[in-house]
């Protein structure tokens, strides 16, 4: 036998091992939606979050898209025709940012036929909540609106990637999936149209701040909404 503690690293050690997308070293359409210019200018630098504590969240997010990933596979085209056509995961570019690279993307799934773009998101029932109630007008919570604004602008750019890239796309849906959920309810979307110039507007900041990061400059605005900011980080 082995020890309880020889298990827990065991299992630790399958949990973290490292997938393709933390290798990833150069920014996506992820990191520049990000509202933060400060936050966007330490990415750019290529200063590193470090390893977070709070690990398993986005590792339970990530298997949930394989999990949908294998699913859309195996899904019966005739009772869902807008499967029939998809692109999944499929890498895009989206620009080059002179003096730092291609910046490129994957989109989680594009139907292709229907000119949908979807983006998955893991979330818990708490932030669900809030998040409805920022979409619904109910509250204007500023962390809440933050990461609504970073995964609208995050959606918008992969769907100009893809229209760039020759799949047309004229919609974009946000499907959250509460980890913490039982049932129905605990996914659920927020559909919106397509807009150019919402991922027109978001490549230029990103270029402008590129500019200055390649100009020496350290000093950038922080967003009142920016957790990582307000923990100083
Ligand atoms: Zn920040």
């Amino acid at each position: 036998m082995i020890t309880e503690n020889r298990v827990q690293q065991l299992v630790l050690g399958l949990l973290k091992q490292e997938s393709a997308r933390d290798k990833q070293k150069l920014i996506g359409a992820s990191d520049f939606s990000d509202p933060c210019d400060l936050h966007l200018s330490y990415k750019l630098r290529g200063v590193t979050d470090g390893v977070s504590k709070y690990w398993l969240g986005a590792k339970v997010g990530t298997a949930i898209h394989g999990l949908l990933e294998d699913a859309i596979e195996k899904a019966d085209v005739r009772e869902f025709p807008e499967l029939k056509s998809v692109a999944v995961e499929q890498s895009i570019v989206l620009g080059e940012l002179a003096g730092y690279g291609v910046i490129k993307s994957k989109p989680d799934l594009a139907l292709i036929d229907s000119d949908h773009l979807i983006d998955w998101k893991t979330t818990s029932r708490a932030k669900s909540k809030k998040l409805q109630n920022v979409i619904h007008g109910l509250s204007n919570d500023t962390d809440t609106t933050y990461t609504l604004r970073k995964y609208y602008a995050q959606a918008q750019a992969y769907a100009w990637g893809l229209n760039n890239s020759g799949i047309n796309i004229d919609a974009c849906s946000l499907v959250f999936i509460n980890r913490d959920g039982t049932s129905d309810v605990d996914v659920w979307n927020y559909t919106f149209e397509y807009q150019d110039s919402v991922a027109v507007a978001l490549w230029e900041r990103l270029e402008r701040i590129w500019l200055d990061v390649k100009d020496g400059l350290t000093e950038f605005d922080s967003d009142p909404g920016c957790f990582k900011c307000r923990m100083g980080a």
